[in-house]
């Protein structure tokens, strides 16, 4: 029983419970994570196979965090084979499943996901054809809602009752067929076809079969189709796991349900709850300021939280000019924790929105300090939607978007009208140079097509890179030519990692995880670096040291607006500062460029809900003069004339 030692009494008891419904709630740090892995390695240790557990959380790092826990553990039991349980987000279990099954729904096994740039580009087309005047972005979020909600086009329609709703369903059954021809499912798509999916016995019964133990982490931030997605996998043999904090609900934006987590036991009846409460992650000074903050909540439940943890260091709290000296502190001050021996790896700089990592990224490259910035932004550069869009193409002719960006970079003078004609004749409805020009694109696509069937996955990316003539081209350019050269062959490293799978799956692989990269979730390129992420991305991991950035009020709080919860903004500082093992710095601007302009604004509020004898100020770079009397940190501020 390796597995269940170092674990704590209520620990234990939720990890030997291995049959029946089971829930466990307890506050940041507990062991939630750590309990529910120990607990996959017992299942299994009791005969379990391991291939009949099924592990979800939110992030594909954090998925992958926990997969390789649990192969850890599972090897000290035994040396011997034990088979590995799925471990996966909704997300990516959900295309995996409709791999699988979606033609059943009649869901094309090639499918293509659109992410969010895709998904803007068709509604703008559609606005723009059907002369709307709703934005597609406050269209693509009403669709996004009702999705979550497990509601299709077809039940929207029959529910829409205002000029708004009425012209929304509109745009949205433009949009489904536009996907259609595409062979494309968004992200919510993903889930609701997934739910309809399930609800087929003949399937059901199959994945019943399969997945006999189903464990769900981050409870508190599924939505509707989610709940319903764990629902019928976990059918009536309630094998089902859930663990949450609610306080750390931070996707109600998302429809996030917390009611999934406040009525589990009434949804599965004998449900075991089991509490943790103490937390192992941080120092005391760290947890009595965060509970500090998240006790101000009127929303929740109340819960005890403590530590055996020491006092450990102060939190530093540093006032500065402007964003631009906000990040060259954080630089310097990272400097010096990588002297004083912190590991790189462990120190992460957070921020509520990710406008604020442009200057922080500056700074740690003037300063030459390792760093990353984690999350969608990699696999949202241009350059590397340029070389996926090559295998996208190559691997599905249908897909037009993919191929309109894969002919023009770089330019081969193909414009759209040929694209367009190509679409509609066939080459035969091209002139002569026009038909030459698209016979060596699509020759080339074959190439590719080729390559990605039999050539490792890497190579088949350094192939593209080099064949579509990217390579020549940006290697002869200017610097932020070579930088953009540089983040594609970034991409052929990553791809090494696929290697040691069939050629095709690799790729396929790869194209979907670059799809799922949704906001929420982090690509990491490994040891070595700084993380920069936005509070959001940090949700379940933990670093030694962590920055949160940008402390003013309209940032962090973010602007009160009809759909800004102030409760979900402290659920979010919450979720930012329990991050921390040691150390925890908080800053602060005085004024902000804030997409474009610049702004002036108050520390924030929550500063002043932290008792003042947890925190050091720092000045040594700072700009604020405590004056004189002591008393709230806002107190320097109290003359806001004299900073305009
Ligand atoms: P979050 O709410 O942030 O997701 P969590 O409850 O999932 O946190 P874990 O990430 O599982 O917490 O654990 C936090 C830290 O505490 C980890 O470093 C973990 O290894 C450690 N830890 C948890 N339980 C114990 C224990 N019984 N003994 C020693 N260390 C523990
Ligand atoms: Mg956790």
């Amino acid at each position: 029983m390796e597995h269940l030692k170092g674990l704590n009494q209520a620990q234990k008891q939720a990890a030997s419970h291995v049959d029946g419904p089971l829930l466990i709630v307890a506050g940041a740090g507990a062991g939630k994570t750590k309990t529910i892995t120990h607990r996959m390695v017992h299942a299994v240790c009791q005969g379990i196979p391991a291939s009949s557990i099924l592990g979800v959380t939110f992030t594909n790092k954090a998925a992958g965090e926990m997969r390789e826990r649990v192969r850890a553990l599972l090897s000290q039991e035994r040396p011997d084979e034990w088979g590995e349980p799925t471990i996966a987000t909704f997300h990516s279990l959900a295309v995996r499943l409709l791999r699988e099954f979606g033609e059943r729904i009649g869901v094309p096994r090639g499918f293509a996901i659109w992410d969010r740039d895709d998904s803007m580009k068709s509604l703008k087309a559609i606005q723009k054809d059907l002369g709307g005047d709703i934005e597609p972005r406050k269209i693509l979020s009403a669709i996004s809602a009702a999705k979550s909600e497990g509601k299709d086009q077809k039940a929207y329609a029959a529910s829409a009752s205002s000029y708004m709703e009425r012209a929304i369903a509109r745009s949205w059954e433009k949009y489904e067929a536009d996907a259609r021809a595409h062979d494309a499912l968004d992200f919510d798509d993903l889930l609701l076809k997934t739910g309809e999916l399930l609800r087929d016995p003949d399937i059901i019964a199959r994945l019943q079969e399969r997945y006999s133990h189903v464990t769900i982490d981050e409870y508190q931030d599924t939505n509707a189709i989610q709940y319903e997605i764990a629902r019928l996998i976990a059918g009536p043999r309630m094998n089902i796991c859930a663990v949450g904090d609610l306080d750390q609900c931070i996707y109600t934006w998302r429809q996030a349900k917390l009611e999934n987590l406040l009525s589990f036991e009434k949804s599965f009846p004998g449900t075991l709850v089991v509490t943790l409460e103490q937390n192992y992650r941080s120092t005391q000074t760290i947890l009595a300021a965060a509970n500090a903050i998240i006790e101000k909540n009127t929303n929740r439940l109340p819960k005890r939280l403590y530590t055996e943890n020491g006092t450990g260091e102060a939190i530093t709290l540093a006032g500065l000019a402007d964003e631009l000296d906000e990040a060259r502190y954080i630089a310097s001050s990272v400097r010096e924790l990588l002297a004083s021996g912190t590991p790189a790896q462990e120190i992460a700089v957070l921020f509520r929105e990710n406008f604020q990592s442009r200057a922080l990224e500056e700074a740690f490259i003037r300063q030459n300090l390792p760093y990353r910035v984690l999350g969608v932004r990699f696999f949202e550069r241009a350059e590397i939607k340029d070389v996926l869009s090559y295998l996208r193409a190559a691997l599905n002719r249908k897909s037009t978007i993919d191929i309109v960006r894969a002919a023009g970079a770089p330019p081969r003078g193909i414009g759209k009208i040929s694209l367009d004609k190509w679409r509609e004749g066939g080459l035969d409805g091209l002139s002569g140079t026009a038909q030459a020009k698209m016979r060596t694109f699509l020759s080339l696509l074959d190439r590719i097509k080729a390559s990605i069937e039999t050539a490792l996955p890497s190579e088949t990316i350094r192939f593209v890179i080099g064949e579509s003539g990217m390579r020549m081209k940006l290697a002869g350019g200017d610097a932020e030519d070579r930088e953009r050269l540089a983040n594609m062959e970034e991409l052929a490293s990553l791809g090494v990692s696929y290697d040691a799978m069939p050629p095709r799956e690799g790729i396929e692989r790869l194209l979907e995880e670059a799809a799922l990269m949704s906001d929420q979730d982090s690509y990491d390129a490994g040891e070595g670096a700084v993380s920069l992420m936005t509070v959001h991305a940090a949700k379940g991991l933990e670093f030694e040291a962590i920055f949160v950035t940008g402390m003013e009020q309209g940032l962090f709080p973010a602007m009160r607006g009809d759909d800004r919860d102030p409760e979900e903004e402290r659920r979010l500082f919450y979720v930012a500062m329990t991050r921390a093992k040691k150390k925890l710095y908080l800053t602060y601007a005085r004024s902000r460029l804030k997409y474009g302009s610049r702004e002036y604004g108050l520390p924030s509020e929550f500063l002043d809900d932290i008792d003042r004898r947890l925190i050091e100020e720092d000045l040594a770079f700072g700009v604020s003069r405590p004056r004189g009397g002591g008393g709230g940190i806002l107190d320097m501020y109290e003359d806001e004339d004299t900073i305009r």
